[in-house]
């Protein structure tokens, strides 16, 4: 088994070669055909996450994440073997050679929260793939239990990896936001996320949305991908433009990327009783005034990928509507290296996914 491991924060990740694993207990094991490269790798790689105000940097280091580890929490794969534990009924009626979407945002699977279909949210002992656990950026990783592979069933393994985090991230999202659907929303971010929102508000059945971004490029993309304007964010009146597009008062702003300016601008552009989502993990610090939460009745929520369920529903709604692939860049997977730096530069429209 080769995989490209980070062995230091901050450092090019490190080939390994190692004897493939065999499946324990109830695991299987896949041999990976795509993995995405997202933007929360460079922050495991980095090491952590800025809290601004002078705050001391949030480290994963502390949270629990322990190196050597293999990143990647995108993954599709195809099944070679079950554990020695796995009855017929575990399976769910997959079988060796199906192409499966690895969920990634496992738990403890035994606290009230796991047991409640929510092991995104677990705190007693968050699992996840390619964050605490080995992750696809290999050709071949190990899933702890086949409930957590959903069957692709036809759809590409290529642009089908970011469902597993940035398509049920942005799918998350939306949901939270479904009441405002019957007017245009804003979209503060168009990389890998922000146009996967387009495509899927479309499926769902939103008016639309108006999507902000400071790279013209970006903004191309999605203007491509059917926004209904595009503003940019860096413009002096930025806030302006968006509530002009919009044309009728704002209920909701998902921000994927989630600096002070963005949620700054996401917070301004509401109406009374909007909503603000907070998806992206930019980092800084909070610079809303705080009497105008109340004054404007602003409901803020954080939102943190998207559970199992959730992912299912995700792959239907696909299936069902033939949603549009985002783009993607396939990349070998030697190149996970390359794939990390250009995405650090900013350099990628769309998603870097590996494809050992
Ligand atoms: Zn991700
Ligand atoms: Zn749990």
């Amino acid at each position: 088994m080769k995989s490209f491991r980070v062995a230091e924060f901050n450092a090019p990740l490190k080939e390994m070669n190692e004897p493939t694993p065999q499946p324990a207990g109830t695991k299987v094991l896949i041999k990976v055909k795509a993995a995405g490269v997202c933007h929360s790798d460079l922050h495991i790689w980095e090491g952590g996450y800025e809290l601004g105000h002078g705050r001391k940097p949030l480290s994963l280091k502390d949270r629990g994440v322990s190196l050597p580890l293999t990143m990647g929490h995108e993954t599709v794969g195809e099944i070679i073997a079950f554990g020695p534990d796995v009855g017929e009924s575990d399976k769910g009626g997959l079988k060796t050679g199906d192409v499966v979407l690895a969920y990634p945002w496992l738990g403890c699977g035994k606290c009230k929260t796991c047991l409640g279909g929510e092991e995104n949210m677990c705190i007693v002992k968050p699992s996840a793939l390619g964050v605490y656990c080995d992750g696809g950026y290999a050709d071949h990783m190990t899933v702890p239990h086949p409930k957590y592979l959903l069957d692709l069933k036809g759809l590409d393994p290529v642009t089908a990896a970011p469902y597993a985090c940035s398509g049920v991230t942005t799918y998350s999202a939306l949901k939270k936001v479904e009441s405002a659907f019957d007017t245009p929303i804003v979209i503060i971010g168009a990389g890998g996320l922000g146009l996967m929102a387009l495509s899927l508000l479309k499926a769902m059945g939103g008016k639309g949305a108006i999507v902000v971004d400071i790279d013209a490029k970006k903004r191309a993309a999605a203007a491509e991908a059917g926004a209904l304007a595009i503003v940019d964010g860096g413009a002096a009146d930025a806030l302006e433009q968006v509530i002009k597009a919009a044309g009728e008062p704002i209920r909701a702003v998902i921000d994927l990327v989630g600096n002070a300016k963005t949620s700054q601008l996401g917070f301004d552009c509401l109406t009374k009783g909007g909503k603000l989502v907070m998806v992206g993990l930019f980092g800084g610090g909070a610079p809303w005034a705080l009497p105008l939460i109340p004054i404007k009745a602003i409901t803020i929520q954080g939102s943190y990928v998207g559970n199992l369920r959730e992912t299912a529903e995700l792959l239907d709604l696909v299936r069902t509507k033939k949603i549009a692939p985002i783009p993607v860049t396939p990349m070998p997977l030697a190149k996970a290296n390359e794939a990390l730096v250009d995405l650090q530069k900013g350099r990628l429209v769309g998603r870097a996914v590996l494809t050992p």
